[in-house]
This record gives structure tokens, C-alpha cells and sequence, in this order.
């Protein structure tokens, strides 16, 4: 949900003392010298303390529960048990999900490189050997996303995000028209960064909508799934479900990993998608392993337990993470509320607050943050090609600093945005 206010109507007079307050305030803080960085949107160290035992395991010895030894090679798709404890939390049956590595962008990576060099369930030619390909992009969205296509010369299409998701009007017409949109980046569930949720119709619309494409794919990562703030556990429709009611069982491809539940970087990462395309994927992955890391695998069974083990843990993450998200809701709230000057996302889960400025103002707010010590992501990076055509969003992430560090931030992130709006209004 969006803070949006009412456009501010002051006159002239109040504007100049309200650029000469936001002056005064930015030259104080330029003397503090602040060292500060709201770029990365990772899990602070408390966090990963709270997956500390994980190093202690496996303690039960290396066997799976199908007496597998998981120190040899073998089981490509990955230990069962863990694939039980996921299975309902990313809206996959077990049997049709896959336990990769560590990193779930390296399955979205690998998905995308697989289908330029090996024909994808129903599709009539290899993506390397069509004239053109494009995804269609919601923005604002995940910079990673984009770059993985930009790398391999795919185009991207920007398509508004609402409040239920991505524009569906919009989606529907270009995917229905152009047999080159071969796919669409979705983060379903606390989207990075403007936290919003699919709604049912919406999930419900793209497993159904006409593709003129027979090999469009929706990349669905669920990065974000059992990452509340409240205690409201939103849910989102079943995709793969519904893609096979509707007659398109092979469309849509499931993403997800522990990276934000346990370690970001020693994880497990997971692919849910129809038997033919986890046929298709396991084929092509054997070609480049024999296994995955089964020992990573049993000691995140042994650690999470189950469904509930695992949103058990996600109320640890929680108890940090929400003080942090409130505290970025409070200051915003203190010093913007009411001015005009900006919206921001109120998230209920996930990583992100994504920052509306006045148009034409987010790369000067950037820069003059950056000038005050305080690192942001680049404006831009949530559009495709690193274009904003409003120059308007900046993404925002709280999780990593510490709470004094992150007011700090904030605060001083309050004080640019006043400073470059109200320049900007008195051009
Ligand atoms: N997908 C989204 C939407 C993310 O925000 C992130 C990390 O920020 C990732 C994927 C990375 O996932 P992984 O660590 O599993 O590669």
C-alpha cells in the first residue's frame, strides 16, 4: 500500500523557507560525515546467527531418510525430505520439485541459457535461434532480472506494477500479439521492491491469458514467500495449478531459496515447474553435475524440520527485521508525511520499501545522499536498462544496517528528498 498525500499548496513564499530549512539541514548533515550504506539487500549478521546451528549438522549422520549417503554423488533433483518440507510453501507438489545449489538466480540463469540452447517443452525452435526474444519486465522490479537478459541479448519490455501485480490489461495484449515475448519476470509475493502481493485474478489471469508464443514461460520467483512482517501470512494463488487447469501446464517455472532464511550464501535454492519441464531442466543440468550438495541439504532438513519449523524460524527473522521496516515507515512518515514531496511502499513482507520522489528527481536525490555518506542503490536500477522514465523510484533497504545506523540513513535520506524537491518546484 502507498502513502500517497495531497499535492502541498504552499505559495512561494513558503517554499523558499521550506528549500532554505532543507538547505540548512543538508549542509549539517554533509559536516557529520556520515559512513552509512542502504544498498544491500541482505540479511544482517544477527540473522544469519539465528542459522548458526546449521554448522554443527548433520548430527544424525550423513544418511538420508532413504538411506542414501549423501557424501557421494547422485540425486540430481535433490533430497526428498527437504523437498517435502518446501513443497507446500512454494505451491509445488514434491515429486515436481527440484533441490538445486545455493543460489536460486543460478536456476533462473540456467533456465534461461538452457532454453537458448535446447528446445523447451512445445516450443517449435531452440530461443538462440529465434530472430528475437523479450520479456516483459513489471516495474519497479529486480535488477538482477534484468541484467541476466540484458547479458544474453534479451530485450525487455517495462509493464507497470499496480497494487494486485503487474498491469494485466497490458500484459494480456503483448503476450497475446507477439510471438517473440518469450517470458515475464514475476516476484509474487512482497515484490522487490514495491512489496506488492498477486492478487488471485491476477495469478489466475496470467495461467490463462492466450500466449501467441507455445513456449512462453512465467518466471515465478517466490523469493519472498514465508518472508512476512505481520501477522498477516498472505498467500497468493497456485500458480502451477492453475496453469494446468487452464490447459497450460508446462508455463509457468517456480523459483525459491533459503538465501533469506538461512545463510544467503550456503543456502539451497529450489525449481518447480510440470513433470515435462523438471524432465527437461534435470536432463540439462546432469550435463553439467552429478549431484547437488546433499550434506547442505540434509542439514537444512535436519534444522528446519518441516512447514512449520520453517515459519517458526521466519518469526525470528521478524522480530529483527520488523523494528527496522517500522523504524523507516516512522521517519518517512515524521518528515514527508503530508508534504507532497513523496510516496513509499508500506510492505508486509519481504525486503524492500521502494521510495516515490517527485519526477525528475531520484538520481539528483541519490546523488546528493551519496555526497552525505549515505549509499543508495543507483537510481534507475529497479527499471530495465536502468531507465526510469520518471526518474522517480528509489529502492530502499533496511535490513542489513543496524537500527542506529538505518535512522541515521533515513533520516538524512528525508532530508535530500526536501532538499531536491523543493529546489526542483522553484526552478
Ligand atoms: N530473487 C529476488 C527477487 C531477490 O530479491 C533476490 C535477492 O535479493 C534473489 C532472487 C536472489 O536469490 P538467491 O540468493 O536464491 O540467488
Amino acid at each position: 500500500s502507498s502513502a500517497s498525500s495531497p499535492s502541498p499548496a504552499l505559495n512561494a513564499a513558503e517554499l523558499t523557507a521550506e528549500r532554505d530549512r532543507a538547505r540548512r539541514d543538508y549542509e549539517e548533515l554533509v559536516r557529520r560525515g556520515l559512513s552509512l550504506d542502504l544498498t544491500r539487500g541482505k540479511p544482517s549478521p544477527r540473522q544469519l546467527d539465528l542459522a548458526e546451528a546449521l554448522l554443527t549438522l548433520p548430527s544424525g549422520g550423513h544418511r538420508a531418510a532413504d538411506g542414501t549417503d549423501t557424501r557421494n554423488y547422485g540425486g540430481l533433483q535433490g533430497l526428498p525430505e527437504l523437498r517435502e518440507i518446501f513443497s507446500g510453501l512454494l505451491q509445488v507438489p514434491a515429486a515436481q520439485l527440484v533441490a538445486a545449489g545455493n543460489s536460486s538466480l543460478t536456476l533462473m540463469h540456467d533456465s534461461v541459457v538452457h532454453a537458448l540452447l535446447s528446445r523447451l517443452p512445445g516450443a517449435e525452435r531452440r530461443w538462440a535461434d529465434e530472430p528475437r526474444i523479450a520479456f516483459l519486465c513489471p516495474v519497479p522490479g529486480y535488477d538482477r532480472h534484468f541484467a541476466l537478459c540484458e547479458r544474453f541479448g534479451i530485450e525487455l519490455i517495462p509493464v507497470p506494477m499496480t497494487a494486485d501485480g503487474p498491469d494485466m490489461d497490458v500484459v494480456e495484449r503483448l503476450v497475446r500479439e507477439d510471438a517473440q515475448i518469450k517470458g515475464i519476470w514475476c516476484v509474487p509475493k512482497y515484490s522487490n521492491p514495491d512489496g506488492a502481493c498477486y492478487s488471485d485474478e491476477t495469478v489466475r489471469r496470467l495461467a490463462s491469458m492466450p500466449a501467441a508464443a507455445p513456449d512462453f514461460r512465467i518466471f515465478w520467483d517466490n523469493a519472498y514467500a514465508v518472508h512476512h512482517l505481520t501477522d498477516e501470512r498472505v498467500e497468493i494463488a497456485d500458480l502451477l495449478a492453475l496453469c494446468a487447469e487452464s490447459g497450460n501446464p508446462d508455463r509457468a517455472f517456480v523459483f525459491g531459496s533459503t538465501s533469506k532464511i538461512t545463510f544467503a550464501g550456503a543456502g539451497v535454492a529450489f525449481f518447480g515447474s510440470s513433470p515435462d519441464n523438471v524432465a527437461w531442466l534435470i536432463g540439462n543440468l546432469g550435463k553439467g553435475t552429478i549431484g547437488p550438495d546433499k550434506i547442505n541439504q540434509l542439514r537444512h532438513a535436519e534444522f528446519l524440520r518441516d512447514a512449520d519449523g520453517v515459519l517458526a524460524h521466519m518469526e525470528r527473522h521478524r522480530e529483527l527485521l520488523r523494528p527496522k521496516f517500522d523504524a523507516v515507515e516512522a521517519i518517512l512518515s515524521k518528515e514527508l508525511g503530508g508534504t507532497g514531496l513523496a510516496t513509499w511502499s508500506r510492505p508486509a513482507g519481504g525486503y524492500f520499501v521502494s521510495l516515490d520522489v517527485l519526477e525528475g528527481c531520484a538520481r539528483e536525490v541519490v546523488r546528493r545522499a551519496t555526497e552525505a555518506g549515505i549509499a543508495l542503490t543507483p537510481a534507475g536500477a529497479t527499471h530495465p536498462y536502468g531507465k526510469d522514465p520518471r526518474d522517480s523510484t528509489i529502492r530502499i533497504a533496511p535490513s542489513y544496517p543496524e537500527p542506529e545506523e538505518l535512522e541515521l540513513a533515513i533520516a538524512g535520506l528525508t532530508v535530500c528528498v526536501r532538499l531536491v524537491a523543493t529546489e526542483k518546484l522553484l526552478e
